[in-house]
């Protein structure tokens, strides 16, 4: 499959147009949709006629955009005009958003060419996709096992070649951890870097939209159109786009580098491994390594397991069976409400409410959520520190490369573990990407973490760049 750098290039000379684009991801997404379970909506008809428009402004002598006829998938916890918006849950059953999303808007200005909406974890509650209530998404390097969470269907599609971009959102790891185990490039942008207005909340203070690709430079183009100021969001930080792709080369010359302990303990020998050889490549590349320890981020999972359930249980609460999607009747109102939301919530995102609720709840919210915030300061202070001593830090980005379906499904702490390594950045609201890094067990791609401080993203691409030619995709 081509690059978006390619499509891009190629259709604003002329040597292809954006529906000849559209066609050929039309053919893989035939081809494997129904194996893979990777796209629960494709839009045809919407995708066709932004591709014709985009023909059309070159046709004409225009510019084309950014991102001109790049097919594009998104996640379907993402609000389009008119599109079947699901979060992969049966709650939103038949409801199509009256709005679009601000990156969808985003994304047809450039000239980007939407495609469909892709299956997630419900509500983006998992590690695998399989809490899907549209049945697991599968992994396209190896059918067996899973393509990660929550944003498995994005991973998917790009790694399957149906095409080269796609959207998720990272609450806790959610597009670092699919990259990591679909061998593709994911970033967690800083929080309010890009605008999650029409993106369906999980845990606002954690929630951010970002970029998968097969290359460095097509995650840095992607994330350049979804970035900047948005007035709809009021998380949105007020400056523009920051300049990205332009800095993708620059190297990590003179830059110190954290290697952190926690970032890396309990992982597989194989990840351990991958880390080290990447750590040695920076250092090659002329960068100072720092052996840091940073006790703090153990704290993570913990406190992650109680603010992001508070949040959820708060914002799942408009799901009643009045304005969106399922309804089921019964006698009164509120029987009508515990009707609808038994048979609309999977089991996940139940226990997530019932966690959730629990935390806030009077004589426990001290004890609990109130704890749980004080942690997240703790957090916050520590990575200053350690971002006062060196530019970027290194690590693992998931402690295993892709595991087997069910392996981890009856036991709901090993799947929390799957983030142990991402969810700090979101509680820090800071910087972070997963960049494929060699192999592991069973030939499959490990993912290496590289995490800066908010707006950190031109150096995390830089660094990440190195790693990508070291690794022989130059
Ligand atoms: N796997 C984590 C969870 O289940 C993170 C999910 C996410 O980032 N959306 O909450």
């Amino acid at each position: 499959m081509k690059s978006a750098f390619q499509i891009v290039d190629e259709v604003r000379r002329g040597a292809t147009t954006a529906a000849a684009e559209l066609a050929t991801c039309l053919d893989a997404v035939r081809a494997r949709n129904e194996e893979l379970n990777v796209f629960l909506y494709v839009d045809e008809e919407g995708a066709a006629a932004a591709a014709s428009r985009v023909d059309g402004i070159l046709a004409s002598g225009g510019d084309g955009g950014a991102l001109a006829g790049v097919p594009i998938a998104i996640k379907d916890n993402m609000c389009q005009r008119g599109i079947p918006t699901t979060c992969s849950s049966k709650i939103l059953e038949g409801w199509r958003p009256p709005y679009n999303a601000t990156v969808l808007d985003r994304l047809l200005a450039a000239g980007a060419v939407p495609v469909g909406k892709t299956n997630l974890d419900e509500f983006a509650m998992g590690s695998s996709t399989e809490n899907s209530a549209f049945g697991p998404t599968r992994n396209p390097l190896d059918p067996s096992r899973v393509p990660g969470g929550s944003s498995g269907g994005s991973a998917a599609a790009v790694a399957a070649g149906m095409t080269p971009l796609a959207l998720g959102s990272d609450t806790g790891g959610s597009i670092r951890q699919p990259a990591a185990l679909c061998g593709l490039v994911g970033v967690k942008p800083t929080y309010g870097l890009v605008s999650r207005y029409g993106l369906i909340a999980f845990a606002s203070s954690l929630d951010q939209i970002g970029p998968f690709a097969k290359t460095v430079r097509d995650a840095a183009m992607l994330l350049e159109v979804i970035a900047g100021h948005d007035p709809m969001d009021s998380t949105s930080l007020p400056e523009q786009s920051p300049s990205l792709v332009a800095h993708v080369g620059d190297g990590v010359a003179g830059k110190r580098v954290g290697v952190v302990r926690e970032l890396i303990e309990g992982a597989d020998q194989d990840v351990v491994d991958a880390v080290d050889r990447a750590t040695r490549v920076l250092a090659d590349a002329g960068a100072t390594l720092v052996e840091l320890s940073i006790p703090e981020l153990r704290l993570g999972l913990s406190a992650y397991y109680l603010i992001a359930p508070a949040e959820a249980s708060s914002n799942l609460a408009r799901y009643d069976g009045v304005r969106f999607g399922l309804r089921v009747n019964a006698e009164d109102v509120s029987a009508m409400n515990e009707a609808t939301r038994t048979a609309g919530f999977g089991a996940e995102v139940k226990r997530r409410i019932m966690l959730g609720t629990y935390a806030l709840s009077a004589g426990y919210y001290d004890a609990y959520y109130g704890q749980a915030l004080k942690v997240r300061t703790q957090m916050i202070d520590a990575f200053r520190r350690a971002y006062r001593e060196v530019d970027l830090l290194i690590g693992a980005t998931a402690p295993s490369v892709a595991f087997e379906f069910g392996s981890k499904t009856s036991n709901p702490m090993s799947m929390y573990l799957s983030d142990v390594f991402t969810i700090p950045t979101n509680l820090a609201g800071e910087a972070a990407l997963s960049v494929p890094f060699g192999t592991g067990e069973a030939g499959l791609p490990v993912g290496v973490q590289l995490l800066g401080p908010g707006r950190s993203e031109g150096l995390l691409l830089a660094g990440a760049r190195v790693l990508e030619i070291a690794d022989g995709r130059p």
